[in-house]
């Protein structure tokens, strides 16, 4: 058998820096684990526009395609805010997902206990909670047609159409039911059947597909309801599947939950491959954060835990990726802190180098 194939695009301001830190981890499983995975790396965004005019090359493109994962950095950076849009970085990523279709984006709201006292709630609300949202992320109102202004009378109208197809809404539940199986069985769907049309047709869909899992425990919560209870008590939940614009939302606002955006790693998964695995993308939720690139200072958490999404859903080692999150609890409950997490005076924090040390040797 092959080794597993992954595409790392470290980009732009500190993708690179916390990258380095995933490749400590990946050099760790060769050389511990004796888990060889094929790396191979390459430019996006604004690095790949300095070397080639367009901040996506057509070859990164099609390794991009034949891998079992891409693992990302960030892209974008004040040097590139001149530039034209269709060769602006983030047009690079926006093309990843595009063609690699990648319609379901996971994005886990996962506390460590450590770093409960960062949320703005009460810490019983938050410690050990893991729950995941599942937003959908290629059509909806983002991409309905109509939209656009227009002239209507002596006054502009904004229009914007929230758009779902039946398919579109059968194929991110199965992402969602299939996550939920691998996780604790239980799944919340949201909408709001009450006042649009979209959300009545997304709920029949969501339930018919239900009943290819049985095991799962589905229930349905308007989606404003749901905004409510997900502050109110998280651990209600376990997988939220949603659509696009809910879901841009409610994973935002679940994300804080529980601390700082140097923490959050992200999916993005498409169709089924040939090795029953879906296409997939990884990376965290920050940006390339220019105000503290080349600094040693960034928190290289989110990306490594990007990583430990890739080890448990495109190459079927969840256990691996459960030892990985658990040195990064401990190296957290050790104490070690980046500038990011630091609350309390009088701790001195740890570079980005220090940070994935730790956690190497955790
Ligand atoms: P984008 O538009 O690409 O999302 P942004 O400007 O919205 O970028 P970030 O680049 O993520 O957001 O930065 C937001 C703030 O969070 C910045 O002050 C940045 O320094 C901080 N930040 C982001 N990621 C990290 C990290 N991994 N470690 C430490 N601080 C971070
Ligand atoms: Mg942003």
């Amino acid at each position: 058998m092959s080794n597993p194939s992954l595409l790392i695009l470290p980009g732009d301001g500190i993708g690179p820096e916390v990258m380095a830190e995933v490749r400590k981890v990946i050099d760790w499983y060769g050389a511990k684990r004796d888990l060889a995975f094929d790396v191979s790396e390459d430019l996006v965004g604004g690095a790949a526009y300095d070397a080639h005019g367009t901040p996506l090359h057509d070859d990164t493109m099609a390794k991009a395609q034949e891998v079992d994962a891409v693992l990302l950095g960030a892209v974008g950076g004040p040097k590139y805010d001149v530039l034209d849009f269709s060769v602006k970085p983030e047009r690079g990523l926006l093309r990843l997902r595009k063609e690699m279709d990648l319609y379901a984006n996971l994005r886990p709201a996962q506390c460590f206990d450590a770093l409960a006292d960062f949320s703005s709630l009460k810490k019983d609300v938050v410690a050990g909670l893991d729950i995941m949202i599942v937003r959908e992320l290629t059509s909806g109102i983002y991409f309905g047609e109509p939209r656009g202004i227009i002239e209507e009378g002596n006054e502009r109208v904004g229009i914007n159409t929230q758009r779902y197809t039946e398919s579109e809404i059968d194929r991110v539940a199965r992402s969602a039911f299939e996550l939920a199986m691998k996780r604790d069985k239980k799944l919340c769907s949201m909408e709001k059947a009450n006042v649009m049309e979209s959300g009545v047709l997304w709920r029949e869909v969501v339930t018919e597909v239900g009943k290819d899992y049985p095991e799962v425990e589905l229930s349905h919560m308007y989606a404003d309801a749901g905004a409510m209870q997900l502050c109110r008590w998280p651990k209600q939940f376990d997988v939220i599947v949603t659509d696009n614009l809910f879901g841009d939302l409610l994973s935002d606002a679940a994300a804080m939950l529980t601390g700082s955006l140097g923490m959050l790693p992200s999916a993005s998964l498409g169709a089924p491959m040939a090795n029953g695995r879906p296409k997939a993308l990884y990376e965290p939720v920050h940006g390339s954060a220019p105000d503290i690139a080349g600094q040693g200072k960034a928190n290289p958490i989110a990306c490594i835990l990007s990583f430990a999404m890739a080890l448990r859903y495109s190459f079927d080692l969840g256990d691996e990726a459960t030892r990985l999150e658990q040195a990064v609890e401990k190296v957290l409950a050790d104490g070690a802190r980046t500038a990011d997490l630091l609350g309390e005076e009088g701790v001195d924090p740890v570079s980005t180098s220090q940070m994935g040390d730790a956690i190497v040797a955790a």
